[in-house]
């Protein structure tokens, strides 16, 4: 089968000069570099805007006062995380070059407040690469959560499963070159048929097929698709991308990652109903589930969020 290489760089002559803008140094050292995920994804910093201190700079010009101590400034950032006071985030932003499944890349186009370019399977041949799922990722159909999956088949039955998704993928990337019918310069390999568009000789390649583009986003939106996409909820696939993104942030801009962490990613809305059992607890009560008007669902939840270890047992 005929493998083509999508290029990784943009081919375009980057002039680099000395700039009177703010950087950051931790995150300049990950410019370029790739962070490897999945098989055959990555993830790449390919610019960036703004920094901890663009984010106070933008709180404080209501008031007119600049920069203060860095205490200061440390707790202004996790003032605003806190309150929800959002605007100021968006004053940083950053482009990422990512090349991933196309599965997951669906999952990701949901986030509307980005900016994408994706690479044009109209325009272009796709490579014959595609998504393998290592065998702990293969679970079986979780029956609590329909949308989930959970232990892990067999070893010898994922070996099945392996060679199922690599053969059909294989057998589908043979059709394309077939129906494409390109040597690799755009002249056909047989001259005695036609050479399908690329447009529609793509319609039966997988969904594993990877693809990539260029996202551009503010740094109050990437926290709200690090929220979703770090959670345990997420698919697997996209968690990975997203645990590489929340790492390239922790470099970017510490002081807000650490306040996205206290006040988001780690924190948890309680319901009114739910506080006032807390507030009994507190009080030295002993709430009972018939009494406390949530659901089934909500007293499960508090249990274990008040206490992991017993939460068969209730709180
Ligand atoms: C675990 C999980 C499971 C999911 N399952 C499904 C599913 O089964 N089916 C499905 O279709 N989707 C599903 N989604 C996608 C989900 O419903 C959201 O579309 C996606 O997460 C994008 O979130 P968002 O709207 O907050 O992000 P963004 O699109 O980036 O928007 C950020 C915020 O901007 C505002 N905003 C953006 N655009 C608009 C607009 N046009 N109008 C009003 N406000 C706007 C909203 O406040 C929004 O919260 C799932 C997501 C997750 C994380």
């Amino acid at each position: 089968m005929k493998t083509r290489k999508q290029s990784t760089k943009a081919e375009v002559q980057l002039s680099i000069k000395p700039t009177a803008r703010p950087t950051v140094a931790a995150l300049e050292k990950q410019l370029q570099r790739t962070w490897k995920v999945l098989d055959h994804g990555f993830v790449r910093v390919v610019d960036y805007m703004g920094d901890d201190s663009a984010i106070v700079q933008a709180a404080r010009v209501s008031y007119g006062k600049g920069t203060k101590t860095k205490s200061k400034d440390k707790n202004l950032i996790f003032y605003l995380m806190k309150n929800g006071h959002t605007s100021p985030f968006e004053m940083c932003e950053i482009k990422l070059h990512i090349k991933l499944p196309i599965f997951v890349a669906r999952q990701w186009i949901r986030h509307r407040t980005a900016n994408v370019n994706e690479y044009s399977a109209r325009y272009s041949i796709l490579d014959a690469e595609f998504y393998l799922p290592p065998p702990e990722s293969l679970g079986i159909q979780s029956t609590n959560n329909k949308q989930g999956r959970a232990d892990a088949v067999t070893t010898d039955y994922a070996t099945k499963v392996r060679d199922t998704f690599r053969g059909d993928a294989i057998h589908s990337f043979h059709s394309y070159n077939w129906l494409l019918n390109d040597d690799g310069d755009g002249h056909p390999s047989d001259l005695d048929r036609p050479s399908l568009s690329r447009e529609i000789a793509r319609i039966g390649l997988p969904l594993s097929t990877y693809t990539q583009m260029y996202w551009k986003i503010d740094l109050h939106n990437l926290f709200n698709f690090l929220r979703l996409r770090v959670d345990s909820h997420a698919q697997r696939e996209i968690r990975e991308y997203a645990s590489s993104i929340l790492k390239i942030v922790s470099h970017w801009v510490p002081i807000s990652y650490s306040a996205f962490l206290e006040y988001q990613l780690h924190a948890k809305i309680f319901s009114a109903a739910q506080l006032a059992v807390i507030s009994e607890i507190a009080l030295g009560n002993k709430p009972t589930f018939e009494k406390s008007g949530l659901s089934k669902s909500e007293w499960n939840e508090l249990s274990f969020l008040l206490n992991p270890k017993s939460a068969q047992d209730g709180i």
